[in-house]
């Protein structure tokens, strides 16, 4: 498994951003790194990957990622498939940069796929010939195989569980009216076999978590790693760092401050926050909450880390 990106939208610095933790990264002076927007991979067997959604800096964390370098043929991409947890632009412009004609299996669920085929008409670059891409839907709370383009399973399984009814803001009224609104936002639960024994481990993968029922922190205490939705620290701190705007939990994430607490008692998994935005002050490797955090137990994802589950 692969972290190619652990920014939220916007990455960090982002683009339009003075905020202090961005004018420091600029000027050199900050202590931590400089991330892209959130890209995990995964693979059962090393050669054939799957990415959790397809973010807008994909072209460049492919390029940063050898294993994901084509490998035979001058046609050819590691990457086998895609799975989507939402319709939001953060999650799948990348699926356009993957539109060179490669054959590619998107697993989805009906609603998200309708968003992007039906509403949004660049996404036929991927429809232009036959088999270029397979779209699978896949039902909430449902256990589905990763398969690859040609619809072999791939040995991952894949369970998705339901965390948000929000649609993204560009989905039309009359649309979300079409829609299931259970199928708006997903976290993964992925079990994959240990080498070649029987024995499975557990990822989970939960970008944005606007709540933590006790069901979904119980399915958590099963699980071998965590990457957990680090949007922000605390509810006001776009409204602290803007003077204006939403709190977090208005935009579907629980701040970190309060998931240390909710999640205290979750000693199993091996706890990574990723998704982080570039206003979160845990970024600054100096500061009280990034010790707060490694104190708490929890790790902050980085670009480039890799480990195997
Ligand atoms: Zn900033």
């Amino acid at each position: 498994m692969k972290i190619l990106g652990s920014a939220a939208g916007g990455a960090f610095p982002q683009w339009n951003c003075a905020c202090a933790n961005c004018r420091a990264v600029r000027t050199g002076t900050f202590q931590g790194k400089p991330r892209s927007q959130t890209q995990v991979a995964i693979t059962q067997d090393g050669r054939s990957w799957f990415l959790l959604g397809a973010s807008p800096d994909l072209r460049a964390q492919i390029e940063a990622t050898p294993e994901l370098h084509p490998r035979e043929g001058l046609r050819q991409s590691p990457i086998t498939g895609v799975v989507l947890a939402n319709a939001d632009l953060d999650h799948v412009l990348g699926l356009l940069l993957l539109r060179e004609l490669q054959p590619l299996r998107i697993h989805a669920t009906s609603s998200v796929r309708r968003i992007l085929l039906e509403d949004n008409s660049m996404f036929g670059m991927l429809q232009r010939i036959p088999n270029q891409t397979a779209w699978t839907d896949f039902e909430p709370g449902s256990q589905f195989n990763l398969c690859n383009a040609q619809g072999e399973a791939s040995g991952l399984r894949c369970r998705a569980w339901s965390l948000s009814e929000h649609y993204p803001a560009y989905v039309t009224v009359d649309r979300q009216a079409q829609l299931a609104p259970g199928e708006a936002s997903l976290g993964f639960i992925i079990d994959s076999n240990i080498g070649d024994s029987s024995s499975t481990s557990r990822l989970a993968y939960m970008p944005a978590v606007p709540q933590l029922e006790d069901a979904l922190v119980q399915q958590l205490e099963a699980c071998d790693v965590l990457l957990f939705d680090g949007t922000f620290w605390s509810d006001d701190e776009l409204i602290r760092v803007q003077g204006s705007g939403q709190t977090a939990l208005q935009m579907g994430h629980i701040p970190v401050e309060n998931i240390l607490d909710k999640l205290a008692g979750v000693r199993r998994p091996r706890k990574i926050f990723l998704h982080i935005n570039n206003t979160n002050p845990m970024l600054n490797e100096a500061s009280l909450q990034y010790r707060q955090v490694r104190e708490a137990g929890w790790e902050i994802a980085e670009d480039g880390w890799q480990f195997n589950l």
